[in-house]
C-alpha cells in the first residue's frame, strides 16, 4: 500500500503534500441547500485537510443573469478570507452587452481568471461570443474554464496560446488534444465513476490535469477519493493533486497561495 493510499483509507490529513483545488464554489444556489457555505467554513475545511488554495467561483449565475451578484459573492469571499481563494469571474453571454464590462471590472476586483457555463445558460457552444472572451483570458494570461467545451475548442486553443483553457469536468476524450497543445487542462471534477480516473490517465499527459473538488457542492474527499486510492503512481497523483495547478499558476503569473502553518 502507497503512502497516499493508506493516508487516503485511514482519514488522515494530507500533511507534507501540496493540495490546490481548480474548481470550487462559493454561495448559494437557486435549486438546494449548500450548508457551510460561508467562505471561512470552506477555508476551515480546506485548514483541515491542507489544501493550500482554489479557484472559486459563483453557483449563482449558473442559470439565471444574475452573475453581477455571484461575482460580487466571490470577490467578498476573497477579502473575507485572504489568499486562499482565487476568484474566476463568470460572465453569461445571453446577456451580450454585459459580458466584457463584467469581465473587466472583476479584473479591476482581482478576479484571475474566468468561468463560463454556457451549456446550462442555455448559449451555443461554438457562439460568437465566445472569441471576445477567449481573447480577454489570451490578452491577459488567464485561465478560462468552462463547463464543458465545443466543437470549436481546437481553434480557440490555437488562436488564443495566451489563454489557459480548462475543462471544467472529467474529459479524457480531449486527451489527443492535450497533447498536441500545451494550454489545455483537464479537471477531475465529478462525476469520477469507478476506475475512470485510472482509466482516464492510461490516455491523458499527467502534467496536464488537475484535481478539481467541485465543493461546496460536494464535498473535497468525494472527488479526491478516486484519485488517492487509483492504482496509478505517487508521482503522478501529487502532480493531479498539487503540482499541475501550481505550473498553471506560474505561467499565469498568480501568485500561489502560501502553506498552512502545520
Ligand atoms: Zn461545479
Amino acid at each position: 500500500m502507497t503512502p497516499l493510499h493508506k493516508q487516503c483509507l485511514l482519514g488522515e490529513r494530507l500533511s507534507g503534500e501540496l493540495l490546490l483545488d481548480c474548481h470550487a464554489h462559493i454561495g448559494r444556489h437557486a435549486d438546494y441547500i449548500i450548508p457551510r457555505n460561508q467562505p471561512e467554513e470552506l477555508a476551515e475545511e480546506m485548514r483541515r485537510l491542507n489544501v493550500r488554495g482554489a479557484f472559486v467561483f459563483q453557483f449563482t449565475g449558473v442559470q439565471t443573469g444574475e452573475v453581477a451578484y455571484g461575482n460580487d459573492v466571490i470577490a467578498d469571499s476573497c477579502c473575507r478570507v485572504p489568499r486562499r481563494f482565487m476568484g474566476l469571474t463568470m460572465v453569461n453571454p445571453c446577456f451580450e452587452c454585459d459580458v466584457m464590462p463584467e469581465l473587466e471590472r472583476c479584473r479591476g476586483l482581482g478576479f484571475a481568471g474566468v468561468k463560463l457555463i454556457t451549456s446550462y445558460q442555455g448559449y451555443p457552444d461554438d457562439g460568437p461570443l465566445f472569441e471576445a472572451i477567449c481573447g480577454f483570458a489570451h490578452e491577459h494570461h488567464t485561465p478560462i474554464l468552462n463547463h464543458w467545451w465545443g466543437s470549436k475548442l481546437e481553434e480557440w486553443l490555437q488562436r488564443f496560446p495566451q489563454a489557459q483553457f480548462i475543462t471544467g469536468h472529467w474529459d479524457p476524450g480531449r486527451a489527443e488534444l492535450v497533447r498536441r497543445y500545451d494550454n489545455l487542462w483537464v479537471c477531475t471534477c465529478l462525476p469520477i465513476a469507478h476506475e475512470s480516473f485510472e482509466i482516464g490517465m492510461r490516455d491523458l499527459r499527467p502534467d496536464r490535469v488537475m484535481w478539481g473538488s467541485d465543493m461546496s457542492d460536494l464535498q473535497f474527499g468525494v472527488g479526491l477519493g478516486p484519485i488517492l486510492l487509483a492504482r496509478v503512481d505517487e508521482e503522478v497523483k501529487r502532480r493531479v493533486i498539487g503540482l499541475n495547478m501550481l505550473e498553471l499558476l506560474e505561467t499565469c503569473g498568480i501568485p500561489a497561495p502560501d502553506a498552512w502553518d502545520p
